[in-house]
């Protein structure tokens, strides 16, 4: 027999549905030249520190005296020092390279790290929200609450509405007493807003106070241009007692196709477990321990190149390449947002984040539009209502082209308005 919940997903990934789309237009206009802002890929190559990092440590494979084989089960000790170092010490904040396990992204993990948990573990996500949460959550058959973030709450979830009195959980979320996970996005994919420290610190709050969980996506973290915008949630007190983040690669130095980001599992984070059905008598369990224990079991390592890519990142010419890259995208956002405001569009994100989130025009469906800019404009974005129903109305654009082809895009949306 089957596990029911595969049953419960949405027919199709939604890049997979995009692509599908994509395709058959294309059979239909086979000469249309297609620009895609839609999955949020990269475009621009590796930087040089990394190239030049991917060769050498190709060299040492070819040597038997150099060669590695398996590595250590939470990544090479000088991957987790540089990202103990870069990453957080540089900002003020202690993490022990031991709370530090390197992966092959973020997905993975933010798709796997709930397996720790009890299946009646209720999960919050943000509507509209990156799918995987949600997705690997039903696979396990948990319940979900969405929280709506739209303009008008300035597409910030909020924590109020889930205990409105402060303090103690009185909302159905914590009453079945098993425990609340929150998964937070920020920057946001696909809102592409943030959140400040304050807005941040409530969350943080409400989890210690309500005894829940933050599963923190910091994947775009390296896009954050504004002071006031956290790059870690372990800038904020007390986090450390109640947050998993998860770090990625792909976006922040193009490692899309190279595979390999990093889980923060602090060791004061602790789940429960029911010591003595009798007494009632409650265990708290290492959530560090259990994640150690998962990953020994069904993740081999992330390879030694990708890791020592990873590594050069953290380099001054790394650090300076990458900056580079990231400022190119950036530039496309700040294009975009500027031509589509001018256009008349409304627009959101796109200056801490290489996401802009449009509303349609004239009260169109996102898949209405979405239709309109393949069809009219020959250019691909996603549309909102696939990250949840209250994307809907809205599509999301994604920085990550060249400038050639986001300026082509452009120009192609205002032609045919
Ligand atoms: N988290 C978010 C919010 C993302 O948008 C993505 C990729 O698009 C990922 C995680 C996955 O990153 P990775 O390539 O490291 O698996």
């Amino acid at each position: 027999m089957i596990n029911e919940n595969f049953l419960k997903l949405s027919g199709a990934y939604l890049f997979s549905e995009i692509a599908q789309k994509v395709k058959a237009y294309k059979a239909e206009a086979p000469r249309a030249d297609i620009i895609s802002l839609g999955i949020g890929d990269v475009t621009q190559p590796l930087c040089p520190a990394v190239i030049e990092a991917l060769h050498k440590a190709t060299d040492e494979m070819a040597v038997a005296a150099s060669f590695r084989g398996y590595g250590p089960e939470r990544g090479y000790d000088f991957l987790r020092e540089a990202i103990v170092e870069h990453d957080f010490r540089a900002r003020g904040i202690d993490i022990d390279a031991d709370e530090v396990f390197v992966s092959d992204g973020a997905k993975s993990d933010t798709g796997n790290f709930q397996e720790l948990l009890s299946k009646d573990v209720r999960i919050a996500v943000t509507d509209p929200v990156y799918p995987v949460y949600v997705d690997s959550n039903m696979m396990a058959g948990r319940e979900i609450v969405y929280l709506p973030c739209t303009a008008e709450n300035g597409f910030v979830p909020q924590a109020p509405l889930l205990s409105p009195q402060g303090g103690k959980n009185t909302s159905p979320l914590g009453e079945n007493g098993k425990g609340l996970v929150i998964y937070l996005c920020y920057p946001n994919n696909p809102t592409g807003t943030t959140l400040t420290r304050e807005q941040l610190k409530v969350w943080v709050d409400y989890a210690l106070n309500n005894n829940a969980l933050i599963f923190y996506d910091a994947a775009y973290e390296a896009y954050i241009q504004s002071e006031d915008v956290p790059h870690s949630i372990y800038e904020i007190p007390g986090a450390k007692e109640c947050a998993v983040e998860f770090h990625s690669y792909s976006k922040t130095a193009g490692f899309t196709g190279i595979r390999c980001g990093y889980t923060v599992v602090p060791k004061g984070v602790k789940s429960e477990r029911v010591k003595s059905e009798k007494s009632g008598l409650l265990e708290t369990i290492s959530l560090n321990s259990l994640w150690n224990r998962r990953q020994s079991t069904k993740f081999n390592g992330t390879s030694y190149l990708s890791q020592r890519a990873a590594e050069a990142i953290y380099t001054p010419e790394g650090k300076t390449q990458v900056k580079a890259t990231i400022a190119y995208y950036m530039e496309n956002a700040r294009l975009m947002r500027e031509v589509l405001t001018d256009m008349g569009f409304t627009v959101y994100g796109g200056v801490d984040a290489p996401y802009l989130w449009v509303r349609t025009p004239n009260g169109m469906k996102s898949w209405e539009f979405f239709d309109w800019m393949l069809r009219s404009a020959h250019v691909v974005c996603t549309p909102g209502v696939g990250f949840g129903s209250a994307g809907e109305g809205y599509v999301r654009l994604t920085a990550f082209g060249t400038h050639e082809n986001t300026k082509e895009a452009l120009r192609r949306v205002n032609d045919k308005l």
